[in-house]
């Protein structure tokens, strides 16, 4: 799979207005340079030029008007996630303006009111923002007890009062999709508001960074029956189901950050000579940057087949309810180890302010605790376990999706609930067509950690025991993540030495995870010596090693730099 490279970017997207206006993207930040990019960072200046440009050329307008909205209008989910690996490539700021402006469409598409969606449609056009209004300062992840208050009026109507707090775009939003209760039933209501309406406090910014993450309060800001956009279970589901397809655009901005950080750690690295030797020539040099590249080949292979997925969701097929997290937690998890090997490389490189690396070493952190933490999407995760490993179902094929159809279903996910009766397809059906040796070691690791579950299971203590369930979701999202990106490295016909070398890394990570289980009071005998089990080394071919550094990870050296 190639690595996002601006001076070769040639996108292939059906039709021509997208390529021009995704090329147009990448070409307003080379213009721009680095320097102008570092000192913008620097001085946390808010993107306005960006948001300027986006409205100039409508791209917001066009990648998030769904289809009956606008003139050849449609949400197109692989035009989304490109933009969002291009913006995030520039920095997450780029990135997080356009991923809170989503969130806070999700609820008024996904929502019951006609008139407020033509509103968004004609604000998108205008080049406004939006923003997503759902955590609050006491609750965190707890959801459930939002403080934010819609009190009836006796007249009709209503006014809001309460804070929210860590809300991107919260100084600019056109529309803030704000989600709170009834203060008469209790009902859960999701409503809009205006960041620029007198009534609206934007407190301040709760971060100390280029991001706008808001706290806002809303004094007693009259409501109208036209500002409502679904009330009861359909306001906590539309809550849900936009996080469902919001959240995965987290891996995409992680595969960005890590793609240019991969570049500048590459150049940096290949052209230093220490001790009359070039730093690539060390032996754990060449591993380190070798493991980055196999986990950020991986992330864009796994993510990148997670959309053929999410692109042929329908109430018959909710596969992407377990591909979604994964893309979320796991895919954003491993771009902090990938920032991590490099930054182990290039050393002090990493603290100077003229590269960009700075900014992935910061912001690549705040990926994972968006939308949720890793430990919520791993819980999430570990109920798909028993149905994905032991009761696979037969589905259609489900082919690569390049076409620029809308994603209609996103918008009509139906109820939240049920994930216990989502099935998969067998992964033995896409593990059985490949027979090189590191897969095969993981294959034995997969037959390892099913006989665990099958003779010597968690108990219900240990099953209670969220910490012991964490543990296992690790070694359980692993046989996922390794499922999709052999079917996606199967499609776009992936070198064998690479997928080889990838799941040399997966082997070992395994194994790593297999030691934190083992390590968790109150296994059992007979759990800990099955757990032991699972620990295996890959097979060791160094040559094939070799030729995977010099012909795609060395080979990156001098291939990008951004221009000052
Ligand atoms: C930069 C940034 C931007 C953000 N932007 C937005 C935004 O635009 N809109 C918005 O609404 N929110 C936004 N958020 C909020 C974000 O979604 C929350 O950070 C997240 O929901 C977690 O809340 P918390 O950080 O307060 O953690 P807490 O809720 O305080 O969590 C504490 C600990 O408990 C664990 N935990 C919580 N629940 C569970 C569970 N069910 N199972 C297991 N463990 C659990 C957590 O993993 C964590 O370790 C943003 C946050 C940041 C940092």
């Amino acid at each position: 799979m190639l690595l996002f490279n601006p001076r070769s970017y040639h996108p292939e997207h059906p039709d021509e207005h997208t390529n021009e206006m995704l090329q147009a993207v990448a070409g307003w930040f080379e213009t721009r340079g680095l320097k102008s990019l570092k000192q913008d960072w620097h001085e946390r200046t808010w993107n306005h030029d960006f948001v300027d440009f986006m409205r100039s050329g409508q791209v917001l307008a066009t990648l998030m008007t769904p289809q009956g909205y606008g003139q050849n209008a449609a949400w197109n989910t692989l035009r989304n996630v490109e933009f969002a690996e291009i913006a995030a490539f520039y920095g997450i700021t780029y990135w997080y303006t356009f991923q809170v402006s989503m969130l806070g469409l999700g609820p008024i598409f996904n929502g019951d009111n006609e008139q407020v969606k033509r509103r968004a449609a004609k604000l998108l056009k205008d080049g406004a923002v939006f923003a997503f209004g759902l955590s609050e300062r006491e609750h965190g992840a707890d959801i459930y007890s939002s403080s934010m208050q819609l009190i009836p009026q006796p007249g009709g109507g209503y006014i809001a009062r309460g804070s929210k707090y860590y809300i991107g775009n919260g100084n600019e939003a056109a529309l803030v999709s704000t989600f709170g209760k009834n203060s008469e039933t209790g009902d859960y209501v999701f409503f809009v508001v205006d960041s620029k309406h007198e009534k609206y406090e934007c407190v301040k910014n709760t971060v100390n960074a280029q991001n706008y993450v808001a706290e806002y309060r809303l004094h007693d800001y009259p409501v109208s029956e036209d500002d409502i956009l679904s009330v009861g279970q359909k306001a906590w589901d539309d809550m849900l189901n936009t996080i469902n397809y919001c959240k995965f655009n987290l891996g995409f901005g992680s595969i960005g950050l890590c793609t240019h950080a991969l570049y500048e750690s590459i150049n940096h690295a290949a052209n230093r000579t220490l001790y009359d030797r070039q730093v690539t020539d060390f032996p754990q040099v060449k591993r380190l940057f070798t493991d980055a590249y196999c986990r950020l080949a991986a992330m864009k292979l796994f993510s990148y087949r997670a959309v053929d997925y999410l692109r042929c969701a329908s109430a018959a097929d909710r596969r992407y309810l377990l591909f979604n997290p994964i893309v979320k937690m796991k895919v954003t998890m491993q771009g902090e180890k990938v920032i991590d090997e490099l930054w182990d490389v290039i050393a002090a490189k990493g603290f100077e302010a003229e590269p960009f690396f700075e900014i992935a070493a910061v912001e690549i952190r705040s990926l994972p605790k968006l939308e949720g933490t890793a430990h919520v999407n791993m819980a999430l995760i570990v109920k798909f376990m028993k149905n994905y490993l032991f009761a696979p179902a037969d589905y259609p094929e489900i082919p690569q999706r390049t076409d620029s159809a809308d994603d209609t279903f996103l918008f009509h996910q139906g109820p939240a609930r049920g994930l216990g009766d989502v099935h998969f397809h067998d992964y033995n059906h896409t593990y059985g067509q490949f027979d090189l040796p590191n897969i095969e070691v993981f294959k034995a690791q997969i037959e390892g950690f099913r006989k665990l579950l099958l003779t010597a299971g968690p108990s219900e203590q240990q099953v209670r025991d969220i910490d012991y369930m964490l543990s296992m979701g690790e070694l359980f999202t692993m046989i996922v993540y390794g499922h999709l990106v052999l079917e996606k490295g199967q499609m776009e016909g992936t070198d064998p030495d690479l997928l080889n070398q990838i799941f040399d890394v997966f082997v070992r990570d395994f194994s790593a995870y297999a030691t934190g289980l083992h390590g968790k009071p109150g296994n059992s005998e007979a759990q800990q010596a099955l757990i032991r089990g699972l620990i295996q080394a890959p097979v060791a071919n160094p040559g094939q090693f070799e030729r995977v550094w010099q012909a795609q990870v060395y080979a990156l050296n001098g291939q990008y730099e951004m221009a000052d």
